[in-house]
């Protein structure tokens, strides 16, 4: 194992508490940093994200065969936007901010204090294993933590890329990164982090929030789930295809934001269905086998849980209006659009996390409505229509962590938004100032230096014009 790399094949467990001893240890210096110290730190990282570009492309396209171009846009963009952002908000982010003081306690004054949550524990996925392991990674240095980093096992050519950055940017008692799989989680999990943010399955997001518990370490779960669509009978049809359509075979549909299904008002289902179909063809082409924009589903593992749900779904006489080819051999599933699919369909049942997209249609928005919230609370959710009215009648009675509105899954570009699902989709938020409170204690501080103190007036003995005070305290502060 090295030092700022762990080998992925036997876990090594005394090493990883030597790191976490050694950060432990450190971690005070590093909290202690100022604004500019990590200003530094952020500006090395974006110099080598951007240095080792050719590498990130390579890799991503080793790992899925992901095109240059969507690597720039969803691994890299992400991250140097990230950075750029935190680095021209993070003085203002680390400032005590002034809160106000209740009469009762007059002679003192209050604020909070952003203050490092101290070892934190970063455990990242394989869909976009730079964007989702880097850009945490870039909260917790604003927030001034010592970090150890545990990417996915399913992508080992960006895990490795990751693993070279951190080794010539950091001490390993500041930042380490190390490989493995879930036997590596879990010896991570067992150690007292100060707070995990893990981006992934809810179900392994259970996992780790019962480990956590162990510790009283405090979580943020950046899960997944089903995300709906809702295009209504005013929507303009055109723009709601091709963005739909963008964002389902983006990254191979194998996006936690994706739209996983659609609803459709049915006086427009066909026509929708159609230009869906014929953006999907503008993008890749009539051989989509063949383009080199479209990757691949990551893994022999995951292309056959799609294709089960697929294959489940035919059992069951849905109707494949667009797509439907496969090729075992080299993980392809064409983008592919259903209909008649029905809620016990495994389809609908689980997170799809690949090009398929079910279509159900509806005939007034309530049922649409009471079809989502049947469901757990989404990661997102998106509305397509120019009727205000409708836009607001869905936002008002649904829950999600983020919605667009006549887009898909830009939201997430937004580093001013806060990032993150609801129950079952997450728990917390990250990017920009959500991310640096997350890995952040907001210590409350009240300071006292006049030597007048009104509740030294409440102090025992009680008697009556103390009481008075109590009295007055209640009725107006
Ligand atoms: P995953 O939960 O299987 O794996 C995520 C990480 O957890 C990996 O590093 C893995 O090694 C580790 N892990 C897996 N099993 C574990 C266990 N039993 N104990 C401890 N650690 C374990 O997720 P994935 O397949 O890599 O990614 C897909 C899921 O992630 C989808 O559900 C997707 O919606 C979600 N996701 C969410 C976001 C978000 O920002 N909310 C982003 C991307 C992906």
């Amino acid at each position: 194992m090295s030092t700022s790399t762990a080998t992925t094949s036997a876990v090594d467990t005394d090493r990883i508490q030597e790191i976490f001893a050694a950060q432990k240890q450190h971690q005070y210096a590093v909290a202690r940093t100022t604004a500019n110290e990590r200003i530094k730190k952020l500006k090395a990282l974006h110099k080598s994200v951007l240095a080792h570009k050719e590498d990130i492309r390579k890799a991503m396209h080793d790992d899925f065969k992901k095109h240059p171009s969507e690597v720039d846009l969803t691994e890299i963009y992400p991250v140097t936007g990230d950075i750029k952002h935190t680095i021209s908000h993070i003085r203002k982010w680390m400032r005590p901010e002034r809160v106000g003081t209740p009469m009762a306690l007059l002679g003192s004054s209050s604020y909070i204090h952003y203050e490092p949550k101290g070892v934190c524990l970063i455990i990242s996925p394989w869909n976009f294993p730079i964007n989702l392991t880097l850009g945490p990674l870039v909260s917790a240095i604003a927030a001034g933590n010592c970090v150890m980093i545990k990417p996915s096992e399913h992508t080992p050519h960006a895990s490795a890329i990751m693993g070279k950055i951190v080794k010539e940017l950091f001490d390993e008692r500041e930042v380490a990164l190390v490989q493995g799989g879930v036997e590596t989680s879990t010896a991570l999990l067992d150690l007292p982090f100060n707070h995990i943010f893990f981006t992934g399955a809810p179900s392994i997001g259970k996992i780790v929030m019962k480990a956590a518990a162990k510790h009283l370490t405090s979580v943020t779960l950046e899960l997944g789930g089903k995300s709906p669509t809702v295009v209504d009978e005013t929507a303009n049809l055109k723009t709601a295809a091709k963005r739909i359509a963008w964002a389902k075979c983006l990254n191979n549909g194998q996006i936690c934001i994706a739209p996983d299904y659609l609803f459709v008002h049915e006086s427009k289902a066909d026509e929708l269905i159609s230009l869906i179909d014929q953006q999907i063809k503008a993008m890749y082409g009539d051989n989509i086998g063949q383009s080199d924009s479209y990757c691949r589903i990551v893994n022999n593992k995951h292309y056959h849980r799609i294709k089960s749900y697929l294959d489940n779904a035919v059992e069951n006489e849905v109707q494949i209006k667009a797509g439907g080819k496969m090729n075992d051999a080299e993980d392809f599933i064409e983008p592919t659009i259903v209909t008649n699919v029905d809620a016990e369909m495994d389809l609908m049942m689980h997170e799809i996390f690949g090009p398929v997209l079910p279509v159900v249609t509806y005939k007034n928005l309530d049922e649409a409505i009471d079809k989502i919230n049947q469901k757990e609370k989404p990661l997102a959710l998106y509305i397509y229509s120019k009727n205000k009215k409708n836009v607001n009648k869905i936002i008002n009675n649904t829950r999600a962590g983020g919605t667009c509105v006549n887009h898909s899954a830009i939201h997430f570009f937004n580093n001013n938004l806060p990032f993150g699902g609801v129950n079952n989709s997450g728990i917390g938020k990250g990017h920009g100032e959500f991310g640096f409170k997350a890995f952040s204690n907001a210590r409350g501080v009240l300071k006292q230096w006049s030597p007048i103190s009104a509740i030294e007036n409440m102090m025992p003995p009680y008697n009556d014009l103390k009481q008075k005070m109590i009295d007055l305290s209640i009725k107006y502060f």
